[in-house]
């Protein structure tokens, strides 16, 4: 799955609607200390359905949320919408039938300051199940490897096999269907 846009609202430092495009192979973001480059990062992880606020280096979820700065007052909402090109069939099989002839999946979360949140797929209210259904698999959920910050590299050269097998059987496609089992075991 291929990230094409970007959009974040209120989220951590950016205020205002700011859209990152992905058009092309490599796109470097650049910037002084403290500009917000990490936090476009965190902003990706944060849609595709991350539950740890220690993960967005934020003590607790509400932190996301735009604060304040010495011109503005805090926002009330923060909002970020990750477009993905949908238009590889063979990437596109992956995942769940009802997304397959989209040419475009645009997935959204939005947090309210009362703790309320919302999830989106293609504008339809979703739960959060499924936007991770949706990424599992394919290699870009939160636990997958996707992301890599820095030092993950040396986590995964010395994480236990189980955990390190974790990682391999995402690569290799098999982490839904044992999702999938576990799910119809509890049932
Ligand atoms: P570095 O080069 O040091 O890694 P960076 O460009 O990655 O810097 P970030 O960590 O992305 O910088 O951004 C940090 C900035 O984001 C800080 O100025 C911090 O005040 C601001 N910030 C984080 N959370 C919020 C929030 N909820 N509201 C407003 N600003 C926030
Ligand atoms: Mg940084």
């Amino acid at each position: 799955m291929r990230i094409r846009k970007l959009e974040i609202a209120g989220f951590k430092s950016f205020v205002d609607r700011t859209v990152v495009h992905f058009d092309v192979d490599v796109v470097g973001i650049v910037g002084p200390n403290g500009c917000g480059k990490s936090n476009i990062v965190d902003a990706i992880r944060w849609c595709m359905g991350e539950q740890s606020a220690k993960h967005l280096r934020g003590r607790s979820m509400a932190d996301v949320i735009f604060n304040g700065s010495e011109s503005r007052g805090p926002h009330g909402m923060a909002e970020v919408t990750l477009t993905f090109d949908n238009t590889d069939p063979e990437l596109a099989q992956q995942l769940p039938l009802e997304y397959k002839d989209y040419a475009e999946i645009a997935v959204t979360r939005k947090l309210y300051r009362d703790g309320t949140s919302e999830y989106l797929i293609n504008k339809t209210q979703v739960r959060l199940k499924d936007i991770t259904d949706l990424f599992l698999g394919t290699g870009v959920g939160t636990k997958a490897y996707s992301i890599i910050e820095q030092g993950k590299i040396g986590l995964i050269v010395s994480a236990r096999a189980e955990d390190r097998r974790m990682l391999i059987e995402e690569a290799a496609g098999i982490t839904k269907y044992k999702a999938r089992k576990k799910q119809a075991e509890q049932k």
